[in-house]
């Protein structure tokens, strides 16, 4: 039985272990925290899932919360007008839904399912120097330990990675009582609010470990006037704050969000990190090698809400290729060539998350005011969150987009 060892429980590694199990491979997690610790933690995302991703976790029968969880039918773009209004405002029909299930809730419990099932759970902060001496003991060391020091042994890849600084300061509350959409009161959506020059907050529903809850997230331009979370550490003041910019920003989210209050006193989040690709194989000082999985080789700037569909993915790509692998080494080529494979679709989310992470040109301003008139435009915008290399066909180019406009445009008139 091929020997497995996987550093890092989250999205990548436990949904990778978990899969690796089922298909009967030794695994051993090694995670810096335990179950209990990570469910009475801090909230670390808003892990907006949509359908490809939850159909990954379908396949292993890792759905747990599906039931529970709200579901997201619907994405939105509102743009912020010069009078408090909005310049912009619709919704597109995801063809199948999303979900969010905070990271305490479902980390907590598949890495208890991984333990139950039989898995090698160690609580351990894994050095590199453990890794060196793990690389021979084990078939395969996979490094899935998110944005921690660990990516130190992966290098960047500067051709894929334009910004070398991050681009958004980020800023997270879970909340309770927060009020309808009143445009759309019949179903959950994600709620994109461009403030132009400013940033963007993100409003969505979630479960959480008390119950179904929203997230206000915002994603502020470094040095701007969003740029304000860095010193605050009393989870009050940083809902106050939160509140306080949406009254100013976005006054049609804060209308909703008047009785709010924090799920819990871990509720709050606050960070930033530049968005870097980086090189997949990590030599160790011994000689030996690991494979960097999820955030370790991809992390992008959550603007697009895909880093959890990406590892979702990532897990998925692996575990084929390590299934398909048998019972050869798994040399440097082999890590080179995964890693190849996952890039092949990946790269089409890093193109479009960097895109927006810069001022938008006049053919996407185009493009995101026509989903007000168009709806297969917002409803297509909205699915390219699930499948992003569709934007290929009418995002990046002006003629592109140009020509996707005149053919619904004629459509809809027709
Ligand atoms: C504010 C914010 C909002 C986001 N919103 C979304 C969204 O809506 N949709 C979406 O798809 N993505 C979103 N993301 C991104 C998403 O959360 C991540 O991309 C995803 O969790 C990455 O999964 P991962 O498995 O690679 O790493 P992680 O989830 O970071 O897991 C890494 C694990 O490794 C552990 N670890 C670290 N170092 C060590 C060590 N030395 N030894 C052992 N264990 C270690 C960590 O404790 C952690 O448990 C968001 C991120 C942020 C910050």
């Amino acid at each position: 039985m091929r020997k497995i060892l996987i550093v890092g429980a989250g999205q990548s590694g436990l949904q990778l272990a978990l899969g690796l199990q089922t298909h009967g491979y030794e695994v051993t997690l090694m995670s810096n925290r335990t179950a209990d610790e990570i469910r009475s933690g801090r909230v670390m995302s808003t892990q907006c899932m949509f359908h490809t991703a939850l159909e990954h976790e379908r396949e292993l029968q890792l759905d747990f919360w599906e039931s529970q969880a709200p579901r997201i039918e619907g994405l939105g773009v509102s743009v912020a007008g010069p009078d408090s209004g909005r310049a912009v405002d619709w919704v597109g029909r995801l063809d199948g839904f999303a979900q969010s299930v905070d990271q305490r809730v479902k980390m907590a419990g598949w890495m208890e399912t991984f333990a139950q099932r039989g898995g090698q759970l160690v609580i351990h902060g894994a050095a590199v120097s453990d890794l060196d001496y793990f690389s021979r003991t084990y078939d395969l060391v996979l490094v899935s330990a998110g944005k921690g020091e660990l990516v130190s042994m992966f290098g960047r890849d500067a051709s894929r990675s334009p910004y070398d600084a991050p681009q958004r300061a980020l800023a997270v509350a879970y909340v309770h009582g927060m009020g309808p959409r009143p445009e759309h009161p019949d179903f959950d959506a994600v709620r994109c609010n461009l403030v132009p020059g400013v940033g963007e907050l993100f409003v969505m529903p979630t479960l959480t470990l008390s119950g179904r809850a929203d997230i206000l997230f915002w994603e502020g331009v470094p040095g701007g006037p969003l740029d304000v979370f860095r010193g605050i550490k009393d989870p009050s003041e940083h809902l106050a704050t939160t509140l306080e910019l949406m009254e100013r920003f976005t006054p049609w989210e804060y209308a909703r969000a008047t009785k709010v209050e924090l799920t819990d006193a871990n509720g709050t989040l606050a960070g930033r990190y530049a968005p870097t690709v980086r090189n997949p194989v990590g030599r160790l000082p011994g000689g030996g090698l690991a494979l960097g999985v999820g955030d370790v080789v991809v992390a992008n700037d959550p603007i697009t809400g895909q880093g959890s569909n990406t590892a979702s993915k990532c897990a998925h790509s692996y575990l084929h290729s390590i299934l398909e692998h048998g019972d050869r080494e798994f040399d440097a080529a082999w890590m080179r060539a995964t890693f190849d494979r996952h890039w092949e679709k990946t790269q089409h989310v890093v193109k479009w998350t960097n895109a927006m992470l810069a001022p938008p040109p006049e053919h996407v301003l185009n493009l995101i005011g026509a989903g007000g008139q168009l709806q297969p435009v917002a409803d297509r915008f909205a699915n390219a969150f699930n499948d992003p290399a569709d934007l290929d066909h009418f995002f990046f180019e002006p003629d592109r987009t140009n020509a996707y406009l005149a053919e619904v445009t004629a459509a809809a008139q027709a």
